[in-house]
C-alpha cells in the first residue's frame, strides 16, 4: 500500500493542503448548471493553472478536480460512460504541477443520492465509487479523499470501495453542522463519535472534515475528533467563513489574514492536514503556509 502521508507527517508535524476548487473554477468562468469535472477533458490548462496556484502557494497536497466525477452525477449531464476517463485525466494534471516531491489526492464528493431514500443501491454505489478511484488511480494519485460527506452508508461504502481497488491511502472527510444542543452533526444526523466509530470500522487511513464551517467551527470539531481518536491524522479544511448572501451571491468574508490568525488553535486543536474549502484561494493557503513554517 502506498502511505505518502503517513510518511510525510513522520518528519512533518503539520502538511498544508489546498484551498477550494469550485470557487477557482467559478472565478475562470464555470457557471451553475455546467459540468467542471468535464473541464480536465475540455479546459486542461486552466484545470493544470489552479493546481499550480495551489503549489506556488505553498501546499505539500493538492487535490483533483474530480469531486462530482462519479458516473452517477455525470448522468445530469450524459457524461456517465466518460467517469473513468475524466477521473484519470484530472489526476494526469494533477501529478502534472505536483511533481513527484509533492502529494496528490484523488477527490471524491457525495453521488448525491440517499440509500435510505431508495434512491439508488449500495451496489450501485459500490460501483460508481470503484470506477472513479480506479480512474485517479490510473491518472497517478497517491492517494484518495473522499470528501464532504454527510451519510455514513455512502461514506463508509467509498472508503470500501477505494480500499478493495487500489493500493492508495484513503481519507474520508464529513461535513457538520452545529446542532441545536450545541454540539456538532452531519445533515444525515451523524454525530462526530458516529462518524469517528464507522471510519475505525473500515481501516480508513486520514479522518476529518471540510466544509460546511469557517475555521472557529472546525478548531471546535477537530478538538473533539482529536479526543475520541488519538492516533489517526486528521484533516480539517475549513470554508472561508459561513457563507452570505449579499447582492445574490454567495460570498465569504474570512480573509487570508483571518484564517492565518487562526490557523495555530487549529492545529493545537489536533489537525496534522489543513487547508481550505468553499471560499479559500491561493492567497489563503499562501497565508496559512507562513504560519506553518513558523511553527
Ligand atoms: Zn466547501
Amino acid at each position: 500500500m502506498k502511505r505518502k502521508v503517513a510518511q510525510a507527517l513522520k518528519t512533518r508535524k503539520v502538511l498544508l493542503s489546498d484551498g477550494a476548487w469550485g470557487t477557482a473554477l467559478q472565478a475562470h468562468g464555470l457557471k451553475g448548471g455546467q459540468c467542471g469535472e468535464m473541464w480536465c477533458m475540455i479546459r486542461r490548462h486552466e484545470i493544470l493553472a489552479i493546481a499550480r496556484s495551489y503549489i506556488d502557494a505553498g501546499s505539500d497536497i493538492i487535490l483533483t478536480n474530480s469531486f462530482g466525477a462519479n458516473s452517477i452525477k455525470l448522468a445530469h449531464y450524459d457524461l456517465a460512460d466518460r467517469a473513468e476517463k475524466i477521473n484519470r485525466a484530472a489526476a494526469e494534471i494533477s501529478r502534472e504541477a505536483a511533481g513527484d516531491d509533492h502529494i496528490v489526492l484523488g477527490s471524491v464528493g457525495p453521488t448525491g443520492k440517499i440509500i435510505l431514500m431508495g434512491d439508488v443501491t449500495a451496489d450501485d454505489l459500490y460501483e460508481a465509487f470503484a470506477e472513479q478511484v480506479t480512474g485517479l488511480e490510473k491518472g497517478g494519485a497517491d492517494g484518495i479523499l473522499i470528501e464532504t460527506m454527510s451519510a455514513i452508508d455512502e461514506a463508509t461504502i467509498a472508503v470500501r470501495a477505494a480500499k478493495e481497488n487500489t493500493v492508495l491511502e484513503v481519507a474520508c472527510t464529513f461535513t457538520f453542522e452545529r446542532a441545536g444542543y450545541g454540539g456538532f452533526h452531519s445533515i444525515m444526523g451523524h454525530t462526530i463519535a458516529d462518524y469517528v466509530d464507522a471510519m475505525r470500522d473500515v481501516s480508513c487511513d486520514i479522518i476529518g472534515t471540510n466544509c460546511g464551517n469557517g475555521i472557529d467551527e472546525m478548531t471546535e470539531i477537530v478538538r473533539e475528533m482529536r479526543a475520541i481518536e488519538p492516533d489517526l491524522p486528521i484533516i480539517a479544511q475549513p470554508n472561508a467563513g459561513k457563507p452570505e448572501i449579499v447582492g445574490g451571491e454567495v460570498v465569504y468574508k474570512e480573509t487570508p489574514e483571518i484564517m492565518a490568525a487562526k490557523t495555530p488553535e487549529l492545529i493545537e486543536a489536533g489537525a496534522n492536514i489543513i487547508g481550505g474549502c468553499c471560499g479559500t484561494t491561493p492567497e489563503h493557503i499562501r497565508a496559512m503556509s507562513g504560519v506553518i513554517l513558523t511553527i
